[in-house]
């Protein structure tokens, strides 16, 4: 069958392909420990799986709006308003099933053919992937490991020519775990203020954060809401990455039209989900909040570990739950390292470059496994590094 050109243009994610062959070596006998794909290991708590079941008995079985449901609207609405500082009313709310269509959507709603789109790299691959198929031109900004794997607005302002049309924010920030810090936001929202940019701020991991580091959004700042797309969701603060439940906040007259491409592709987001949603958001938050100091302890464990690996070097980062290793001490490339690691050592994890060109040299591992689990992995990663 013939094939539509654009297909060549669209990108991938590979922790599913990597996770498909740890499954293909575990069919075989082979014992892989996983720390390659990017979900909470926990369970999802269960007042809210208490909510879905109730909601399927009571008939949250039909259609709803494209948009998402009004009363789970208010409730994202209100708790935006309460825990970010900003003032969201429900008509600027979309639901989607998970997080990543607000970036499918968000970027075709606002995105022209031949704009420009800056965008971190090393960073989660399906916004250099939605940016290419769409017909802009993606501009990777280096994340560095000497400024903590943060954007560094200097280059940001270098890469915006008259043709940049959004930056593309995510903080804490997949790979890397880095935390952009309030002055950082402050600089870059004068740069879109001063270049007339949209800001993308991709905030699904800002309930994820240690040390005291503080998350703040970007459309906190004055001028900044109407021309911030956030993106957010349940998948990573509540354990909630099988059901797919994620929403965008936009300026309204945008939120009407990613309603109406959402009822072009999906229709709307599952009913008896949302109001499991709105369970998550007003029920109890102790079990979302051990989930962070419980990574915070898997943190340090599988830090310090790398860091006693000849030839690793691993940052210490502020949230989300993985660490970016440099590992060119090894003298090996990251996707040849990454292979080995699940062949010999049976561990698995991604290589840098599933996140972009500038991720080689690094590895990117997920530590929501146990404890046990970590340091295990440590070990058979040291004694496979250590054969060379
Ligand atoms: N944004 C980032 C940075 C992510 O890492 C992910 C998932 O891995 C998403 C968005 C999408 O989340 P969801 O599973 O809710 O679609």
């Amino acid at each position: 069958m013939h094939i539509a050109q654009r297909m060549s243009r669209l990108g991938t994610e590979t922790a599913f392909e990597v996770l498909a062959k740890a499954k293909a070596l575990e069919a075989k006998g082979k014992k892989i420990i996983h720390l390659e794909i990017g979900e909470p290991d926990f369970d999802t708590p269960t007042h809210i799986k208490d909510a879905a079941a109730d909601a399927l008995f009571k008939g949250y079985t039909h259609y709803g709006p494209s948009a998402g449901m009004l009363e789970f609207r208010e409730a994202i609405a209100e708790y935006f308003t309460a825990h970010k500082g900003v003032p969201v009313s429900p008509d600027e709310v979309v639901v989607t099933p998970g997080a990543k269509p607000i970036m499918f959507f968000g970027m075709q709603a606002v995105i022209d053919e031949g704009d420009e789109v800056i965008y971190p790299n090393p960073g989660f691959p399906i916004y250099e992937s939605v940016i290419d198929f769409i017909g802009a031109k993606p501009v990777p900004l280096i994340l560095r490991q000497e400024n903590e794997f943060r954007a560094d607005v200097n280059e940001i302002e270098s890469l915006i020519t008259p043709k940049t049309r959004m930056i593309i924010i995510n903080t804490p920030q997949n790979p890397t775990g880095s935390v952009l810090t309030k002055d950082d936001l402050r600089r870059i929202a004068e740069l879109a203020i001063k270049h007339d940019l949209i800001v993308f701020s991709d905030e699904i991991y800002s309930r994820i954060i240690y040390d005291g580091a503080e998350h703040v959004s970007i459309a906190t700042f004055p001028g900044m809401k109407e021309r911030t797309i956030i993106l957010d969701g349940f998948s990573k603060t509540y354990a909630m990455t099988g059901w797919r439940l994620g929403f965008g906040i936009f300026p309204k007259e945008i939120a009407t039209l990613v309603a109406r491409l959402q009822t072009n592709c999906t229709s709307c987001t599952a009913s008896f989900v949302q109001i499991a949603g709105i369970q998550a958001l007003r029920g109890p938050q102790n079990e979302a909040e051990a989930f962070v100091q419980e990574f915070r302890r898997r943190r340090d464990i599988i830090v310090d570990g790398l860091n006693g690996i000849k030839g690793i070097t691993c940052v210490r980062p502020h949230g989300a739950f993985y660490v970016f290793p440099n590992i060119e001490g090894t003298g090996k490339d990251s996707k040849f390292l990454a292979d080995y690691l699940m062949n010999e050592a049976g561990v698995a994890c991604l290589s840098g470059t599933a996140f972009g060109a500038h991720g080689n040299g690094f590895l990117r591992f997920s530590y929501a496994n146990s404890i046990e689990n970590i340091q295990q992995a440590v070990k058979q990663i040291k004694a496979a590094v250590e054969k060379l």
